[in-house]
């Protein structure tokens, strides 16, 4: 069968640093931490993979955050991101020193080009993984997703073909922590791509209002209680520059754009402040917003579910709650209260 390998020629964890304009996205911090925990569990290395232009600080910043080793391949062939020469090169770096375990980000970058790695590898790889681990005694690993809309966990795992890939959402992992005294090498890496691998070209970037609620530090949330009416969640969410959310109720309202949605089905976000308002605390929902470090919680039914998983609970009519909490919190900052 095409693709068939000896699966003991395989070994190491890979994470693959993405970053834009020399910056680190932060799912790459996160899918640091996780897989420092799978390579421990394995007893393997830790090595992550960034690709760009002006990026060596990066590497030592992977080593700080847990990688053992850390492939920098710089070329200006990297600058802006192109699915071509990023696949070509992430494969032919695969083919060559033959990782077991290979992470993406889930972004649009990663999700664009990890299959550009997975065909010509022939590689098993699950995409938006949610949970990752490494099964006990075959020590593969477990790629978990929703599946069937949400309707079910699936647990993917790759037996015969190698590496074991996986893109994994933003914001499911804490970010690893820098440690200055952590100790590892960086491999500089020749560029193995030149034009021939250049299949579009960017002539102008235009960065319009990208919606990314996964790094809000406060939301404020609105569901099927809103009736649509999201004025004073826009409003809470402004005075306290945070981002504004909602159920999949209230999208498939049409009442705010899919981007925003949290759950299981939505992002996955832990903003230090949750304000849910008129949202009930559906399971599907809470599975996107339950590690937040403070939820307050706003609805009109006492017996509410949300109210368990909130650390502030208010029983009352958000047209009125939110508009006075809204006042207070101004008056507060004013220092007019
Ligand atoms: C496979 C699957 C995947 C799903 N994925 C997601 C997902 O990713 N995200 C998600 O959110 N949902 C998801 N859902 C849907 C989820 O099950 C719930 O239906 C949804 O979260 C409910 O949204 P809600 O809380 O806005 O609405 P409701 O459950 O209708 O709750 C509205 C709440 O507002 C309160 N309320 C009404 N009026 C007021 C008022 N004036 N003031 C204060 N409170 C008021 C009510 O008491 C009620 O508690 C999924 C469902 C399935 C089956």
């Amino acid at each position: 069968m095409p693709g068939e390998v000896d699966t003991d020629e395989y070994e190491d964890v890979w994470v693959f640093i993405e970053q834009h304009e020399s910056e680190a996205a932060k799912v790459s911090w996160e899918l640091l931490q996780k897989g420092r925990e799978l390579a421990d569990e394995k007893g393997e290395r830790l090595v992550a993979l960034v690709m760009g232009e002006d990026v060596s600080h990066l590497a030592e910043e992977a080593i700080e955050r847990g990688a053992d080793e850390v492939l920098v391949v710089e070329d200006p062939i990297f600058e802006p991101y192109l699915p071509g020469p990023y696949g070509e090169q992430f494969s032919e770096l695969v083919e060559e020193r033959k990782p077991d375990i290979v992470l993406i980000g889930g972004s649009h970058t990663g999700r664009d080009f990890a299959g550009r790695v997975a065909v010509p590898t022939y590689a098993g790889l699950t995409a938006d993984c949610t949970e990752l681990e490494i099964e006990a005694d075959t020590h593969l690993l477990l790629a978990k997703r929703p599946t069937f809309g949400g309707d079910a966990m699936a647990t993917i795992k790759c037996v015969e073909h190698r590496p074991q890939m996986a893109t994994v959402r933003p914001g499911v992992f804490d970010a690893a922590e820098p440690d200055p005294d952590r100790e590892g090498t960086t491999t500089e890496v020749e560029a193995a791509v030149g034009e021939e691998n250049v299949h579009s070209r960017v002539l102008e970037r235009v960065v319009g209002d990208i919606t990314d609620i996964t790094d809000a530090e406060v939301i404020v949330a609105g569901g099927f209680g809103t009736e649509g009416e999201f004025g004073p969640i826009e409003e809470l969410a402004d005075l306290l520059g945070g981002e504004v959310a909602a159920t999949r109720e209230a999208v498939e309202e049409g009442w705010i754009e899919a981007a925003r949605q949290v759950g299981q089905t939505g992002k996955t976000v832990k903003p230090d402040l949750y304000v849910a308002a008129g949202i009930s605390g559906a399971i599907q929902h809470l599975e996107g917003m339950n590690d937040s470090q403070t939820i307050v919680a706003i609805n009109d039914d006492p017996n509410a579910p949300i109210f368990d998983d909130a650390d502030y609970g208010i029983v009352g009519d958000l047209f009125e709650v939110l508009p006075a909490l809204t006042d207070a919190i101004r008056d507060e900052q004013e220092g007019t209260a």
